[in-house]
């Protein structure tokens, strides 16, 4: 055993499981004992800048004071109750805030834990409305490639295109997938928007005798996982409108685009600006403002309303066990209070235009590709003789960026910021010059007579 392991690695070795992580040749997790705003600590008392709000979850930085407080009042208050024939303010309230707040037709809220539950949810909400509507034959679902919509069943299937899936495939069931039109350096070509709609149409209208779409299902105006690729809002709305106009209904999954991510509250608020809309919105990452697991699913009336009946088989028989926990609600209603502040977005529009200028200096850069932007959201592309997720370039990126106090949690050869809105513009600007020294190191690393033998 490596005799550097502090006694907390040590056991972390022996007892725990990390996510998305081969065990076996993984390189030591980082430790970390302590966080606050943009920052986080480790034993030994480094500090690093969380460039990636902790995978997307973290909105106003670490263990935020007001939101600490609302959680603590909160336990003391009512801790948990089960939300099956029981109901209490935090859920109500917070139920009405995100009704209040995202773009119509949204009306109901269904609460539950995770991103991956939220897309569950989403879809056997709408293979059951089809069923109650009388029209089963309604049962399949369209996605799009390079779409990541979370690791259980359901969400598997619909994501299926991003490649960790394979050991899991005979259970999942089939998804028809469209082509992505991602933005790249050439601008987005309207022929791959061309392409996208008309592969579309063709699903919308399957031959006889064949299962009948019941829904679209897409990250709109950037997909995370696949590499923050994004989206002209004009097309997603005009997929939704064609999906819509052939009786399709369409989840929006906001897993990662909600909560101010892409310059507006919602995503959803940018397609519906272009007459796009969404019958079922998805949300869970920033929620809570990264303090406690919870999600939901958002839909309209016409949703809901196909659920009411005589017979209890018509009900969305669904739940977890924490439904609408009330710390859960107490800690989401602080970050939506703190979301709201003049002050926060105003530091919002500040990461944004920090990011404008600094990819503009990128764009020259021989060793970037592809530097790009929607709200607090920037990304480029690292040039590299190698490109697969999970590579060791990912892994370089991120063992140097920890060296230079980044915390970086590349998609493959793919950099990106999703900072924390406390960010401040000085921060912000100590991380570029630090992620310049790091794109320096690269091109030296990468270079063909150099590094080569290190791939
Ligand atoms: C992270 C993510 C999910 C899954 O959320 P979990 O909380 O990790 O289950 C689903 N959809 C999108 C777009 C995501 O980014």
């Amino acid at each position: 055993m490596n005799p550097n392991l502090t006694p907390l690695l040590l056991d972390d070795v022996q007892y725990c499981w990390h996510p998305f992580t081969q065990m076996k040749t993984a390189s030591t997790p980082l430790a970390v004992v302590r966080g606050e705003g943009e920052f986080l600590w480790d034993e030994q008392g480094r500090r690093y800048f969380d460039g990636v709000s902790s995978w997307w979850v973290n909105l106003h930085g670490h263990s935020h004071p007001a939101i600490a407080k609302a959680i603590t009042d909160q336990a003391r208050t009512l801790e948990h109750a089960m939300f099956a024939g029981i109901t209490h303010p935090p859920a109500v309230a917070l139920a009405k805030a995100l009704i209040e707040r995202s773009p119509p037709p949204m009306a109901k809220v269904f609460f539950s834990d995770n991103g991956s539950t939220a897309i569950e949810v989403a879809l056997k909400m709408v293979f059951q409305y089809w069923q109650n509507q009388g029209q089963p034959q309604r049962r399949r679902i369209i996605a799009l490639e390079g779409g990541y919509h979370g690791d259980t069943f359901g969400a598997m299937a619909a994501g299926r295109s991003s490649g960790f899936y394979d050991p899991f495939k005979p259970w999942l069931f089939e998804v028809d997938f469209l082509p992505a039109a991602t933005i790249d350096t050439l601008g987005t070509s309207a022929a791959i928007e061309e392409a996208s709609l008309k592969a579309l149409d063709r699903l919308l209208n399957p031959i006889e005798g064949q299962a009948l779409p019941a829904a679209l299902i897409l990250e709109p105006l950037v997909q995370g996982a696949s590499g923050m690729r994004m989206m002209r809002a004009e097309h997603v709305a005009a997929l939704c409108k064609r999906a819509q106009q052939a009786g399709v209904l369409v989840i929006f999954d906001e897993v990662f685009t909600g909560f101010g991510r892409t310059g507006t509250l919602f995503a959803a608020d940018a397609i519906a600006a272009h007459g796009g809309q969404a019958d079922l919105i998805c949300l869970s990452k920033g929620l809570t403002g990264g303090f406690m697991p919870m999600a939901v699913t958002l839909t309209s009336q016409a949703v809901y309303d196909a659920f009411l009946s005589d017979n209890v088989h018509h009900a969305l028989l669904h739940g977890h066990s924490y439904t609408a926990n009330p710390l859960g609600c107490a800690a989401a209603l602080a970050s939506l209070a703190l979301l709201n502040e003049p002050a926060t977005q105003a530091r919002m529009a500040a990461i944004a235009s920090t990011h404008e200028r600094w990819l503009a200096t990128l764009c020259s850069h021989p060793a970037v590709e592809n530097p790009r932007r929607c709200g607090t959201i920037a990304a480029f592309e690292l040039k590299s003789r190698q490109n697969n997720y999970g590579s060791s370039v990912s892994q370089w990126i991120r063992e140097t960026g920890l060296q230079l106090g980044l915390l970086l949690r590349p998609l493959g050869n793919t950099v990106y910021w999703v900072p924390p809105y406390c960010t401040s513009v000085d921060t912000l600007d100590w991380a570029y010059t630090a992620l310049l020294t790091l794109i320096d190191r690269w091109t030296q690393h990468n270079a063909p007579d150099t590094g080569s033998e290190l791939f």
